[in-house]
């Protein structure tokens, strides 16, 4: 079967390996699509990424094979059932679990998609199925249920901050990450919500998205159209591109007592100054969010499945796998949303 291996930022290609084997639990999928998420640009890119390095985490395929056990199991999947599948899985008993820092769980990082999601077939384990796979029962919201995943890691951030009905929310990078974001912001809370970019054409998208006001942080005055806004400053800023200017414009529209979220990472080893007479006079509140769980992956799930949150708009390209370069550069080139992947064309006709 294709599978894709990453031997450097210059090295992609795409390789044969053996289909893996499936034991008494497991399911074999057979892959629709899978999506090319920014933390896959990241491993590609980072000279800091041990190579080679799995890619693709956010697929759909259709079962084609299930262990034995399965058919027996709660949960279980039959042979032509689509489902919607996630990567990691916390131990829910270490110390990290216990406080709910499930991302840090060592089981957490450890689990994954067998190889990867970019491979014509994905194993997955009996762990898998039983917490990280959906069935999909119609074909018409693969397109959706594809930004499960992703959808889940900005459910999750957005559970992990203290905002109540009506908040005002400022979300600072209007990429696929920060449209969720804004979905789940009005979905949610009913947040009033700021969007801050320096495309228009993102901006555009953030309005349709439900964005109340947007701004050009290359041609407007933040500081300036945030007081018409709000003349305390806002109660959240997520943060979905983090570098010493989103940071700093962070600090200077949070209102006192709020909260700024870290959703992305900055450059490695990128350190950012941070005034801590402010953060402290101010009471403010800096948290992160990484990753998902399988209960906000569940979530998630449930309102892509019937378009509580409709994400297709966002998809830029659909490419055969044979294509992965172009659209890596197409996202690295900032200019679209999410790209996604096939490996074989008839299983992406008429979805
Ligand atoms: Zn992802
Ligand atoms: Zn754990």
């Amino acid at each position: 079967m294709k599978t894709l291996v990453c031997y450097s930022k210059e090295n992609i290609k795409i390789e044969n390996i053996n289909v893996p084997v499936v034991g008494k639990d497991e399911v074999l999928i057979r892959t629709i699509l899978c999506g090319l998420c920014g933390s896959d640009i990241v491993k590609i890119m980072s000279p800091d990424v041990k190579k080679p390095v799995k890619l693709g985490h956010e697929a759909v395929g259709v079962v084609e094979k299930v262990g034995p056990e399965v058919k027996k199991a709660r949960n279980a999947v039959k042979k032509g059932d689509i489902v919607a599948v996630t990567h990691h899985i916390p131990c829910y008993s270490c110390i990290y679990c216990d406080h709910g820092n499930y991302s840090m769980c060592s089981h957490f990082r450890e689990t994954n998609l067998d190889p990867q999601g970019f491979s014509e077939y994905i194993k997955l384990s009996g762990e898998h199925v039983k917490y990280n796979t959906f069935v999909v029962e119609n074909k018409k919201i693969i397109k959706n249920v594809i930004f499960t995943e992703p959808t889940a890691c900005c459910l999750r951030a957005v559970k992990r901050v203290d905002i109540r009905d009506n908040d005002i929310a400022m979300v600072v990078g209007c990429g696929t990450i920060g449209i969720i974001f804004i979905s789940l912001f009005k979905l949610l809370y009913n947040a009033k919500v700021i969007a801050v970019d320096i495309d228009s054409k993102k901006l555009k998208y953030a309005k349709k998205f439900g964005a109340d006001l947007t701004i050009n942080s290359k041609k407007e005055n933040i500081r300036e159209k945030v007081s018409k806004f709000s003349s305390t400053g806002v109660d959240i800023v997520e943060l979905t591109v983090t570098t010493p200017q989103t940071t700093a414009m962070a600090m200077d529209n949070v209102r006192p007592g709020g909260h700024i979220q870290i959703f992305a990472g900055p450059a490695a080893q990128h350190e950012i100054s941070i005034n801590f007479e402010h953060l402290y006079k101010k009471e403010l509140t800096i948290l992160s969010s990484y990753s998902a769980t399988p209960e906000a992956s569940k979530e998630s799930f449930y309102y892509l499945k019937d378009y509580r949150l409709d994400f297709r708009s966002l998809i830029s390209e659909i490419l055969p796998i044979e294509q992965f370069k172009k659209g890596l550069d197409l996202a690295l080139s900032q200019k679209t949303f999410k790209v996604l992947y096939y490996f074989d064309k008839n299983l992406v006709k008429n979805i």
